[in-house]
């Protein structure tokens, strides 16, 4: 695509998904960091000091140089990237959205909203439709696109081609998710060195909740849930990035794990997704060797917006089992968000 760069707003830089978000929207090739803003703490200040910088290599120096602003709208954004913590996330986002703005974001706040699409791309691309209603709705120029919770981006990309093929029914989940999913500083090294923490606060109710809409279809204004009964158990453990999951699931058409298999490898992003500078090639890598996926080994596959699954056996519960790893900051935040802004781009969504 031969366009000028679309200029974009980062709220919440400096954070955990923030610092992802500069370090891979540096040199995007559709998007211009254009402005960078966090809470009034950090506002103010050079971006490079007001910043705990936690990612690979050094801050980039377009970015750096920039002062941090206060999350106050400015009209002539095009686009906003929320990496807010929900609560602040509640009365900003709207407010950009208002003033004009297409809010790409990362926060639990709007998701469940009736008019907000909450998208996989390559699963439900189609949920974007609900956007016109949200606008109409609210009066608003600009509007809320989210990407779902960084556990439900994962295990609801592995599951989407057997939903469609099989039918799923019943999901039984349980997570082991790295610290990086809990912000910074997160969880004390003294709680989670040598341990598991066996509770992540809302985190399964938002794997229950947002899998059911992530698989629903669009139906007038909003979309009609899948009829899916989901359990989860979510777990922190001492890994530093990435968020693996054991899954079995019960499906209405009996499904063996070669056809399983050979409906997972045989899975490619939809036309219109596939193009995305974002997407993979392939979004999901099975990988059957038996002690794989590993978090440290896998977590980076495809620059971490690949879904990883190995381990695809008979179910003596359900049906059918299987083990798949995703990246909490890439598939699950950062990289999401911003194939979600790639798909806004290419329908046509943002001006310009
Ligand atoms: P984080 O490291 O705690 O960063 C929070 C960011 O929000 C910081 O930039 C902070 O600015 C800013 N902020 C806090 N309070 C604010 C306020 N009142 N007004 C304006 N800005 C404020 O959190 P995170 O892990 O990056 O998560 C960010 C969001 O993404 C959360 O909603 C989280 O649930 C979601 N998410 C995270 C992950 C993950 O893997 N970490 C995955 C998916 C979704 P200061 O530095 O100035 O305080």
């Amino acid at each position: 695509m031969s366009r000028s760069p679309v200029p974009v707003t980062i709220l919440g830089a400096t954070g955990t998904v923030g610092q992802r978000l500069v370090r891979m929207l540096a040199g995007h090739p559709w998007f211009e960091i254009a402005a960078v803003a966090a809470s009034e703490q950090s506002a103010g200040r050079r971006y490079e000091d007001a910043v705990r910088w936690r990612e690979p290599g050094p801050v980039p120096a377009a970015v750096g140089r920039l002062t941090v602003q206060s999350c106050d709208p400015r009209p002539g954004t095009p686009i906003a990237f929320s990496a807010l913590d929900a609560g602040p996330a509640r009365t900003i986002e709207p407010a950009w959205a208002e003033s004009g703005a297409l809010v790409v974001t990362n926060a639990s706040a709007f998701r469940m909203d009736p008019q907000v699409p909450l998208l996989v791309p390559e699963v439900n691309p189609d949920h974007l439709g609900l956007l016109a209603a949200q606008r109409q709705r609210r009066g608003w120029r600009g509007g809320i696109v989210a990407n779902p919770n960084c556990s439900t981006a994962a295990i609801v990309l592995a599951l989407a081609p057997l939903h469609r093929a099989f039918g799923l029914e019943r999901l039984v989940a349980a997570t082991m998710q790295a610290v990086s999913g809990a912000g910074y500083p997160g969880v004390p090294s003294l709680d989670i060195l040598a341990s598991v923490i066996p509770y992540i606060a809302g985190e399964e109710d938002k794997v229950e909740r947002e899998t059911r809409k992530l698989l629903g279809t669009v139906a007038g204004e909003q979309v009609a849930d899948a009829p899916i009964t989901v359990s989860a158990h979510t777990n922190r453990v001492p890994a530093v990035d990435g968020h693996l999951a054991v899954v079995s699931a019960g499906f209405a058409r009996p499904v063996s794990p070669d056809e399983a298999r050979e409906t997972l490898e045989q899975f490619r992003a939809p036309r219109g997704v596939a193009e995305l500078p974002s997407t993979p090639e392939r979004p999901i890598e099975v990988d059957d060797r038996p002690a794989r996926p590993q978090t440290r080994l896998d977590v980076d596959r495809g620059a971490g917006m690949t879904v990883t699954v190995g381990r695809i056996r008979r179910c003596p519960v359900l049906g059918l089992r299987l083990v798949l790893l995703g990246h909490n900051l890439v598939r699950g935040a950062a990289g999401a968000a911003i194939q979600n802004a790639e798909l806004l781009v290419a329908s046509g969504e943002v001006g310009g």
